[in-house]
C-alpha cells in the first residue's frame, strides 16, 4: 500500500517497531537485519554506519575493508542508482540508492541483478576469432593488427564508408562523443546506434515541433500531473521504477491514468480508462480525442493563439476524423473516446507518455507529432504536471543521441553541415581540410560532393548496405566490413536477410561484453572477430538518464578478465589508423590508448552549445551524486547544501560554462521561471514568419525576461541591436572572432585586456555579426542573454505543421502489412523514395494484400526481466531463471480456432517468410487478430538451436527464436525507424 510521505521525503523503511531502535544513523537492509537479529552468514559482516568505508567487525565470509562505490543501473533510462559494496576488488554486494530521487530505494529485478552483470560468468572473456568454423583465442595486438588490416584494406579498394560504425547506447556520454569522433577521422558518416531503431521518430518529430528532441519533464515532475495518458508504452515492464512515480500522482491527486495500447499490457492493468485499438493507427486515435476537443471547445485557445503556429490547418484534418471514422479505422469506440478528450481538458495539467509502440511505425514520426498536438491543444506544454514524457529505452540512450552516434549528425544535433563540421574542427583543433580529406569525395567545381555532408546509411538499413545493388546505393561500394559495438543485431527486424548480409561482408567484428546473436546468426567459418568490452561498472563516466539529467558513475571494479573500456578500444583503434596524436590532441591520456574520462567530459563541454551540454563539468556531476540526499524528491532541486539550487544532474540545457553554475533546466519551455532558473521559452528554429504569419511568440515571455515578446535566436549582430554587446567581455570577443574566422585575434590574452588594450578594429562587429549562440565557443552570447533573461535560442511559437516533413499535418497511412486492405484507399502509404543513401520502399510493397493469407497482427515489446536483444540479461542467472521460454501471445478465440492449446509449440510466420518457433501462450491481453511476441529472445533460428555455435562457455542460460525473424520491412518517411508494431503473421501448429 502506498503510504503518504512527510515532507515528500522518501524514508528508507517504514521506522517502527524495531526498525526505530536503530537509532537516528542511516537504515538500510543489511543494518535491519543485524539489528533484527535476523542476519545470516556474511551478511552479519557488513558494517552500514553510513560512511563510505566499513570496516568488517565480525568472522565471516569478508576480510577487510568494504567499500561502497555508487554507480547507475545499465538497463533502463529512469538512472536508478547502484551502491556497490567492494572488497578488495572484488564487487560483493549491492544495494539500491535510497538517497536517489530518481529510484528512491527502489529497484527492479534488472537492477537488482547487475552485480551478476559484471560478474557474469557467461561474458566474453579475451579476444577471439573464428577460423576454420572454430573459435581460436587471440591476444589484443593480433586482433587489432588483423582487425585494423581488413579495414584499412577495405577503404583502400572500396572507400571509407564500406567500414560501418556501429555504436551503442550503452557507451557512457565520453564513449559515445568519442565514438562519433572517431568515426569522423576514420572519415565516414556510417555510424548509428539503437536510437535509430527506438526514438528516431521521437527525435525528429518533437525537435521539429518545439525545439528539442527529448523527454520535456522528467519521471519526478509527474508528481505534479492531473491526469496521465500512455500511449503505446509499458513502463510497468519497460521502466518499472517509473511507476513509483506515476502511482504517486495518481494516489495523491487522483490522477486518473488512461493507457492506449492495442494490447493489455501491465501498464494497463494500473488504469483508470483502457482504451484498445488496432496497431498502427495512433494518429486516427489521437486525432479522434482531439475531435471531442475542437467541437466542445476544450482546447486552451489563449495558450494556442500565444504559443501554436499551425492549428488551424490541424483543425480542418481533424474535422475529417469523426467518431464513425474513428472506430471504423481504430476499433476504438467514439463514446470511449470522447470520455478519455473531457477526462483530460477536466484535469490539467495532464501528461503524455509514449515509448516505442508510437515511434517504431513507417509513419512514426507522424504518431510522435500527433501526440505533441494534443498537448499543446489542451495548453499542457510548458508546464509542471505536463509536458511530453518520452521515456527512453536503454540507460544512455538519450546521451549516445546528444552526443551524435548517429548517421545524419555531429554531437549536439549540429548536423553534417560546412558550418558544423567547422564547428566542430574548431573544438577539436582539428585542420578542416584534413578532415574533409578522409571521406570520399567526387566531382570538382559546384559538382564537387563531399560524403562528409552526406547522411550515412543508417542502423536499420546496414542490411541493404550490403545487400543492395551498389549502382543504387550514393556511396562508392558497399558495406564491406561490419562493427556491431554494444549492439544487439537480434533487435532488428528482417533477420533472414540479416544473416544474409553478415555472410556476405568480408569481416564482421564485434565489440562486446557478451558475444551477442552477432556471434552466431550467420554460418560463416571465417572472418569474425569477437572482442570482450568492459562494463559500465568497469569504468566511470556520465550517463544522461531520460529527463535529460546527468549522472556520474564511478568505477566499481577493474575490467574482467581481457575486457578493455570502450574508450581504451578506440584508442587502440586510433593508434592502429595513426590518427590518436590528432583524435586526443586536446584530452589528456592516462597511456598511449586510454584518455583521461573527465579529459573527455571537458572536451564536449567545450563544443556542445546547442543543447546545454556546457555546464555540467565533472566537478558538478560529482557533487550531486555525493549530495543526492539533498534534492528534492518532486521539483529535484537542491534545497541548500553544495549543489544548493542546482536541479538533480543539470538537466540539459545547462547553459553556459560550469563557471556560470546554471542550474540546469528541468521542464523544456516553461516561462513560469526566469531562464537563469531553468526556465525557457519555444525554441525559434523554424524562421521568424510562414505563410505571412509570424512564427514569434506573440507577447508571452519568461519570467524576467527583458524583451517581452517573441523574439529570434541570439546573434552578435542580435546583441548589438539590443546594446548589450558591450557586456561581453574582450575574452569572450577574442573567441567570437575565432568563430567568425576573423584573423588576429585567436591570441588575445586576459593580461591584453588588464592592461586596457583594446585589440579589436572598428569593423568588428560587421565581422562578426552572424556568429551565434552555437558557435561561440566562450559561452558570451548565451551568458550575456542570459543575463537579460532571455533564451539564447528566441522565444517562438511550436509549430502544429512540419511544412518541411512528407506529411506537414500528420496524417494516418496504413501499414505496408495491414490486414485492413479495404483502407489503403484512402489511407495510402507513401511513394518509393531514395533517402538515407538508399531506396526505400512504400508503395511497392503495399501494393499488394497480404491479409488473406497473413491473417493476424504481428507486434512486439518488452518484458520486464530482460532488456533490449537481451544477453546481458539472458546470461544473468538472476534474471534467467525468470524468463526461460520464448512465446506468442495468442488471443483464446484465434488458438482455438487454429487448434493451438496453450503451451504448445507453434510456427509464426511473417508474408517476407521470416518464421519462428515458439511456444503459445493464450491470453486475452490481445484482441482476435492480434499477436504479441517480446524481442529480446536470441540464439534459436527459424526452429534451430544454435547454442553449439557460441564461444565455449559464452553461451547465455536462455536462448529463444527472435521476433525479428518474422517482422518485415517497413521505414519512417523521415528517420528510417524500423517497423516493428503492426506486421502481419500466420500463425499455425508446430
Ligand atoms: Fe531502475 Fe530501469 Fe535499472 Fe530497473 S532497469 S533498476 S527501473 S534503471
Amino acid at each position: 500500500m502506498l503510504r503518504k510521505k512527510t515532507g515528500g521525503l522518501a524514508r528508507r523503511t517504514a521506522r517502527t517497531g524495531l526498525i526505530s531502535d536503530i537509532s537516528n544513523k542511516s537504515v538500510d537492509r543489511r543494518a535491519f537485519l543485524r539489528g533484527s537479529g535476523l542476519a545470516i552468514g556474511g551478511l552479519a559482516a557488513i558494517s552500514a554506519t553510513g560512511g563510505t568505508v566499513t570496516q568488517a567487525s565480525a568472522a565471516g565470509a569478508v576480510k577487510g575493508a568494504v567499500e561502497t562505490v555508487k554507480s547507475v543501473c545499465t538497463h533502463c533510462s529512469v538512472g536508478c542508482t547502484v551502491i556497490a559494496e567492494v572488497s578488495n576488488g572484488v564487487w560483493i554486494g549491492q544495494e539500491p540508492g535510497w538517497d536517489s530521487p530518481f529510484n528512491l530505494g527502489a529497484h527492479c529485478a534488472k537492477g537488482a541483478a547487475v552485480r551478476e552483470h559484471a560478474h557474469g560468468e557467461r561474458r566474453l572473456k579475451y579476444p577471439m576469432k573464428k577460423e576454420g568454423g572454430e573459435w581460436k583465442r587471440i591476444s589484443w595486438e593480433q586482433a587489432i593488427d588483423e582487425v585494423g588490416d581488413k579495414m584499412l584494406a577495405s577503404r583502400d579498394a572500396h572507400g571509407p564508408d564500406s567500414v560501418y560504425w556501429l555504436g551503442s547506447a550503452k557507451h557512457n556520454n565520453e564513449q559515445a562523443y568519442l565514438f562519433r569522433k572517431f568515426a569522423a577521422y576514420w572519415g565516414t558518416n556510417n555510424v548509428d546506434h539503437q536510437a535509430r531503431i527506438c526514438h528516431s521518430t521521437t527525435v525528429a518529430g518533437v525537435a521539429n515541433t518545439w525545439g528539442y528532441g527529448a523527454m520535456t519533464n522528467s519521471y519526478n515532475d509527474i508528481h505534479n500531473s492531473r491526469a496521465i495518458f500512455v500511449i503505446g508504452g509499458n513502463p510497468a515492464e519497460a521502466h518499472p521504477v517509473s511507476l513509483l512515480h506515476l502511482l504517486k500522482a495518481k494516489e495523491q491527486n487522483n490522477a486518473p491514468v488512461i493507457v492506449c495500447d492495442p494490447r493489455f499490457t501491465r501498464t494497463a492493468a494500473h488504469a483508470d480508462e483502457y482504451v484498445r485499438f488496432r496497431p498502427g493507427t495512433d494518429v486516427a486515435l489521437v486525432w479522434g480525442i482531439l475531435w471531442h476537443i475542437f467541437e466542445n471547445g476544450w482546447e486552451d485557445k489563449e495558450f494556442i493563439r500565444t504559443r501554436v503556429w499551425g492549428m488551424d490547418q490541424i483543425k480542418e484534418e481533424v474535422a475529417k476524423w469523426t467518431p464513425e471514422e474513428v472506430e471504423r479505422v481504430t476499433g476504438a469506440p467514439g463514446s470511449q473516446l470522447e470520455r478519455v478528450a473531457r477526462t483530460m481538458a477536466n484535469n490539467r495539467p495532464g501528461t503524455v507518455i509514449w515509448c516505442m509502440g508510437g515511434t517504431q511505425h513507417t509513419n512514426g514520426n507522424n504518431n510522435t507529432r500527433a501526440y505533441c498536438v494534443l498537448q499543446l491543444a489542451l495548453g499542457n506544454m510548458g508546464t509542471s504536471g505536463g509536458g511530453t514524457n518520452i521515456f527512453r529505452g536503454h540507460d544512455n540512450v538519450q546521451g549516445a543521441t546528444d552526443l551524435g552516434v548517429l548517421s545524419h549528425t555531429l554531437p549536439g544535433y549540429y548536423g553534417l553541415s560546412a558550418g558544423a563540421w567547422a564547428h566542430w574542427a574548431r573544438v577539436w583543433g582539428e585542420d578542416l581540410d584534413w578532415l574533409k580529406a578522409q571521406f570520399h569525395s567526387e566531382g570538382s567545381g559546384e559538382d564537387a560532393k563531399n560524403l562528409m555532408n552526406s547522411t550515412g546509411i543508417p542502423v536499420s538499413r546496414w542490411i541493404d548496405g550490403v545487400l543492395e545493388d551498389p549502382e543504387n546505393i550514393d556511396q562508392p561500394d558497399n558495406v564491406k566490413v561490419m562493427v556491431l559495438w554494444g549492439h544487439a543485431p537480434n533487435s532488428q527486424t528482417r533477420m533472414t536477410e540479416m544473416k544474409t548480409a553478415m555472410e556476405k561482408l568480408d569481416t564482421l567484428v564485434v565489440v562486446d561484453p557478451f558475444p551477442t546473436v552477432s556471434a552466431v546468426l550467420h554460418d560463416r567459418t571465417d572472418g569474425v572477430y569477437l572482442l570482450p568490452a568492459a562494463t559500465q561498472f568497469e569504468t566511470r563516466g556520465s550517463v544522461t538518464a531520460s529527463n535529460r539529467s546527468l549522472q556520474w558513475r564511478d568505477k566499481i571494479m577493474e575490467p574482467l578478465f581481457e575486457a578493455k573500456t570502450d574508450h581504451e578500444i578506440i584508442g587502440l583503434f586510433a593508434n592502429k589508423f595513426g590518427f590518436a596524436d590528432r583524435l586526443f590532441r586536446n584530452i589528456e591520456m592516462e597511456d598511449e590508448n586510454t584518455p583521461v574520462v573527465e579529459s573527455v567530459t571537458r572536451e564536449f563541454n567545450r563544443g556542445m552549445w546547442t543543447v546545454g551540454y556546457t555546464g555540467q563539468s565533472p566537478e558538478r556531476m560529482k557533487l550531486h551524486m555525493a549530495n543526492q540526499h539533498t534534492f528534492d524528491r518532486t521539483t529535484l532541486q537542491a534545497i541548500g547544501g553544495p549543489a544548493d539550487g542546482d536541479y538533480y544532474g543539470m538537466p540539459w540545457p545547462c547553459w553556459g560554462t560550469a563557471d556560470m553554475k546554471h542550474p540546469g533546466t528541468p521542464n523544456l519551455y516553461d516561462m513560469s521561471k526566469p531562464v537563469s532558473k531553468g526556465g525557457l521559452t519555444f525554441r525559434a528554429r523554424f524562421g521568424v514568419e510562414r505563410d505571412g504569419d509570424n512564427l514569434l511568440a506573440e507577447g508571452v515571455y519568461s519570467a524576467g525576461s527583458e524583451i517581452q515578446d517573441g523574439y529570434p535566436e541570439f546573434t552578435y549582430q542580435m546583441l548589438k541591436d539590443l546594446g548589450w554587446h558591450t557586456d561581453l567581455t574582450n575574452e569572450e570577443r577574442a573567441f567570437i572572432a575565432k568563430a567568425a574566422g576573423v584573423e588576429g585575434f585567436a591570441d588575445y590574452t586576459k593580461e591584453v585586456g588588464e592592461a586596457g588594450m583594446s585589440p579589436f578594429p572598428s569593423d568588428f562587429d560587421d565581422q562578426v555579426a552572424k556568429v551565434n549562440w552555437k558557435t561561440d565557443l566562450s559561452g558570451g552570447i548565451q551568458r550575456v542573454a542570459i543575463a537579460h533573461e532571455c533564451a539564447p535560442f528566441g522565444n517562438a511559437k511550436a509549430r502544429a505543421v512540419v511544412w518541411t516533413f512528407p506529411d506537414p499535418v500528420p496524417l494516418h497511412r496504413e501499414p505496408l502489412y495491414t490486414p485492413r486492405y479495404d483502407l489503403v484507399a484512402d489511407y495510402p502509404t507513401y511513394e518509393d523514395k531514395k533517402f538515407y543513401r538508399l531506396p526505400t520502399l512504400y508503395k511497392s510493397i503495399q501494393a499488394k494484400d497480404f491479409s488473406g493469407e497473413y491473417p493476424i497482427i504481428l507486434t512486439s515489446g518488452r518484458l520486464v526481466e530482460y532488456e533490449g536483444g537481451g544477453d546481458e540479461t539472458r546470461s544473468n542467472p538472476w534474471l534467467a531463471e525468470l524468463q526461460q521460454d520464448m512465446f506468442v501471445e495468442i488471443n483464446p478465440r484465434d488458438a482455438n480456432n487454429l487448434g493451438v492449446r496453450d503451451g504448445a509449440q507453434v510456427w509464426v510466420e511473417g508474408p517476407e517468410g521470416g518464421k519462428v518457433k515458439v511456444m503459445a501462450m493464450l491470453t486475452e491481453r490481445v484482441a482476435p487478430g492480434v499477436a504479441f511476441m517480446p524481442f529480446h529472445f536470441g540464439g534459436h533460428f527459424q526452429g534451430e538451436d544454435q547454442r553449439s555455435k557460441y564461444p565455449e562457455g559464452a553461451d547465455p542460460y536462455v536462448l529463444g527464436e527472435s521476433t525479428n525473424t518474422a517482422q518485415t520491412y517497413g521505414y519512417d518517411s523521415v528517420t528510417q525507424m524500423q517497423e516493428t508494431k503492426s506486421t502481419l503473421c500466420k500463425i499455425v501448429a508446430a
